[in-house]
């Protein structure tokens, strides 16, 4: 079998992702191999076909149980003769595994590091046939990354022992450091390295600020009925309190964090798993075992440490490859919290490297360009363009000269001898008559009220953009009090211009109004699979994305295959799942089509009829295009055919008038001009997708000939 045929006949893919092939050539070729790539990027396959196409049995170090137990589920599902082994099993059942293992029955065997290290399994190892192995989250090994694992530290003894077997190391963490280590730690012999783009294009990443932050997270779910996601907190208590607001308000929640007892944590996160919790309130003790494709949005409710941890939390949403939301919240008090426990560590060169890292998480929250630039940047990797898919590019800010209110800010710093924080400046500018106030006597001073005209939430950010310009100061051992930075001196003798940008004021980005429209055909029947695939997976007792993927649902709700043989060109429909579930799917689909015929409508899984609905709900190309999991391009084809075939569309929101009347000229004076001297013609002023339709306009309106 090739691999080929094994991502189809297994996996139900039809072409491999970048850098899959090439790095399951190197494995078949006996290299050891290092993988870079972020959650979600599609690691597992790298060693699972191969193991699948070669003889022998590939072990696969795994950290988590959970995790292993799942993994395991998921190929077994597709058919692949898998299986796991830790200590958490009783005697009977190991002795089975071990039994398919020497019998070689087994194309894949999962195993925790403590129990591949003890003397048993070694032996075990050595009376099998082993294809090669694989280290899963490899970053473990070293202590530079953020997730060390002791007992990972004592893989090496894999090389020693089997010298002649390859292995293949994989992680999400990319930093240079961790990767070094992980080579020596794993005495790897001249790897093959493979380092993806960490860009996860299906994210939206925005950050807000972080007030109203309740507020803010009902109406994000209001915009996401029924989506699957995380909730980050910073401590404990706040899981649970934040679990018992919005369950209050009616919302499916749990909450997750390490001090529960392992049974609780291992019940939620189940539920949570299987859909039957929605939204699970947790701390990052919530996270490597989760590889539930469909998590549909990720929030951090507080500012993560550093720039790692908080990139590989937002990549556990949308692993399925679909569009996701990740929100991050922003506040000065978080910054403040984290350098406290900061404080706290002894080793001096550690604690400089965490307030560093810090330091660069905080830039990041407050920069006004790019977000994922930045981060792409943090991890080495350039971004030519603008994304266009995160809240700046969005939502491009705006500066206005706020060198007046710098002196004011300054002023009223310097005659409060510099001893006051952040609140207590607000309330002195803008003149507020509370206790601390009047007990200092600062209502007396030359600037109180200064700053009446600017709101309270205002002041925070422009203050906070101040201290990021070094006009002002945070004394971080004298109680956070504002001083003066290095630019106050020119600043306050007004040489020195500063520039500010007003706060943008957060609006849930909802696929919105979409709640309120009526549903489309589409819409309809994915909730009627997706409500399928639930009662499958619970007569199964497995996770439904386990059954099919959002992404395979989606694919099969627009396609909409009536038999076998369509179903299997579905991505993620391979035979043995075609087997298990296709059917009750197919009857599903043929169910709803036969339905709605009855009721009138066109179905039969036309695809531009589909386009044309979501056209009509309101939706914008870009949305219908996430929804769909079509490129830009392909829906904007669609928009010209369907014009074409005489549907009745608002063309005013995709081209303007004049754009039209230039256009249309220029195909009156030019007939035969193709798109490309067209693009030329107009020196790449037109992209093409207008070039087509007021190609299409013209047509239209020239006078037919007999
Ligand atoms: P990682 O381990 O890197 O976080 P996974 O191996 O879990 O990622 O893969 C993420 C998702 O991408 C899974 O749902 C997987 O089935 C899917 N996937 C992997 N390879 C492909 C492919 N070639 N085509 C389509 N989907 C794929
Ligand atoms: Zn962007």
């Amino acid at each position: 079998m090739t691999t080929q045929e094994a991502l189809q006949q297994y996996f139900g893919y039809q072409t491999f992702r970048p850098m899959q092939q090439e790095i399951i050539a190197a494995v078949l070729d006996g290299k050891d191999t290092l993988v870079l790539m972020p959650t979600g990027g599609g690691k597992s396959i790298c060693y699972q076909i191969p193991a699948i196409v070669s003889k022998g049995t590939c072990i696969v170090v795994s950290p988590l149980i959970a995790l292993m137990q799942d993994q395991v589920q998921a190929l077994q599902t597709s058919g692949v003769a898998a299986a796991f082994m830790n200590s958490a099993q009783d005697e009977r059942t190991q002795a089975e595994v071990r039994q398919q293992l020497l019998l070689g029955k087994l194309k894949l065997l999962y195993v925790s590091p403590e129990k591949l290290l003890t003397q048993s399994f070694l032996e075990l190892l050595n009376m099998s046939q082993i294809s090669f192995f694989a280290i899963d989250e490899a970053h473990c090994v070293s202590q530079w990354g953020h997730d060390f694992r002791p007992e990972y530290s004592q893989l090496q003894i894999l090389k020693e022992q089997f010298p002649g077997k390859s292995l293949i190391a994989l992680t999400a963490t990319a930093d240079k450091v961790t990767r070094e280590d992980i080579i020596t730690q794993l005495h790897l012999t001249k790897p093959a390295q493979f380092v993806a783009s960490f860009d996860r294009k299906n994210l939206r990443i925005e950050v807000s600020e972080g007030t109203n932050r309740l507020k803010k997270i009902i109406s994000f779910l209001k915009a996401h009925p029924k989506e699957a996601g995380i909730i980050y907190c910073l401590s404990r208590k706040s899981t649970e309190t934040l679990c018992e607001k919005l369950a209050e308000k009616g919302h499916n929640v749990g909450f997750y964090h390490a001090g529960m007892s392992p049974e609780e944590r291992a019940r939620v996160q189940n539920a949570f798993l299987k859909d039957d919790i929605q939204v699970m309130c947790a701390t990052i003790a919530f996270g490597m075992g989760i590889d539930k494709s469909n998590v549909r949005f990720v929030i951090h409710y507080n500012l993560p440490k550093n720039i790692e941890g908080y990139y590989q939390e937002i990549g556990r949403a949308g692993r399925d490859g679909l569009a996701s939301e990740t929100l991050l919240f922003y506040s000065y008090r978080d910054v403040q919290t984290l350098k406290g426990f900061i404080d706290q560590i002894p080793n001096e060169q550690f604690k400089a490297l965490q307030e560093a890292k810090l330091e660069r998480m905080k830039q990041y929250a407050e920069a006004q360009t790019c977000r994922r630039k930045i981060l792409l940047s943090y991890f080495g990797e350039v971004l030519e363009n603008d994304c266009g898919y995160c809240d700046v590019c969005e939502n491009p800010r705006k500066q206005f000269d706020g060198t007046i209110l710098a002196q004011k800010a300054l002023s009223a710093a310097i005659r409060t001898k510099e001893e006051v924080g952040l609140n207590l400046l607000i309330d002195i500018l803008r003149g507020a008559r509370n206790q601390k106030v009047l007990e200092k006597g600062y209502h007396t001073i030359k600037t109180y009220g200064a700053g009446k005209e600017v709101s309270a939430f205002e002041w925070k950010q422009y203050l906070q953009q101040m201290i990021n310009q070094g006009v002002l100061e945070v004394a971080y051992d004298q109680h956070y009090a504002l001083q003066r930075g290095g630019l106050s001196q020119a600043v306050l003798q007004g040489k020195k211009k500063i520039f500010l940008v007003k706060p943008q004021r957060f609006k849930a980005k909802t696929t919105s109004s979409k709640t309120a429209l009526q549903p489309t055909l589409f819409d309809e029947l994915f909730e009627k699979l997706r409500k399928l695939r639930k009662q499958l997976a619970d007569e199964q007792r497995m996770a439904p994305y386990l059954v099919f993927n959002d992404a395979t649902l989606t694919e099969m709700a627009r396609e909409r295959p009536t038999n076998q043989a369509e179903m299997l060109t579905i991505n993620g429909v391979g035979h043995r799942k075609m087997d298990l579930f296709g059917t009750y799917f197919l009857e599903e689909i043929q169910q709803f089509i036969k339905e709605k015929t009855l009721a009138g409508k066109q179905v039969g899984g036309n695809t531009y009829q589909i386009t044309y609905e979501m056209l009509q709900q309101g939706l914008g190309l870009q949305e219908i295009a996430r929804k769909r999991n079509y490129s830009l391009q392909t829906i904007q084809n669609h928009l010209v055919t369907l014009y074409e075939k005489g549907h009745n569309l608002p063309l005013a929101d995709f081209i303007h008038a004049d754009e039209v009347n230039t256009l249309v000229h220029y195909w009156k004076k030019h007939p035969q001009s193709t798109m490309k001297a067209c693009f030329e013609h107009f020196q790449e002023r037109f992209n093409y997708f207008k070039i087509r339709l007021s190609q299409a306009i013209w047509l239209k309106s020239k006078p037919q000939l007999k």
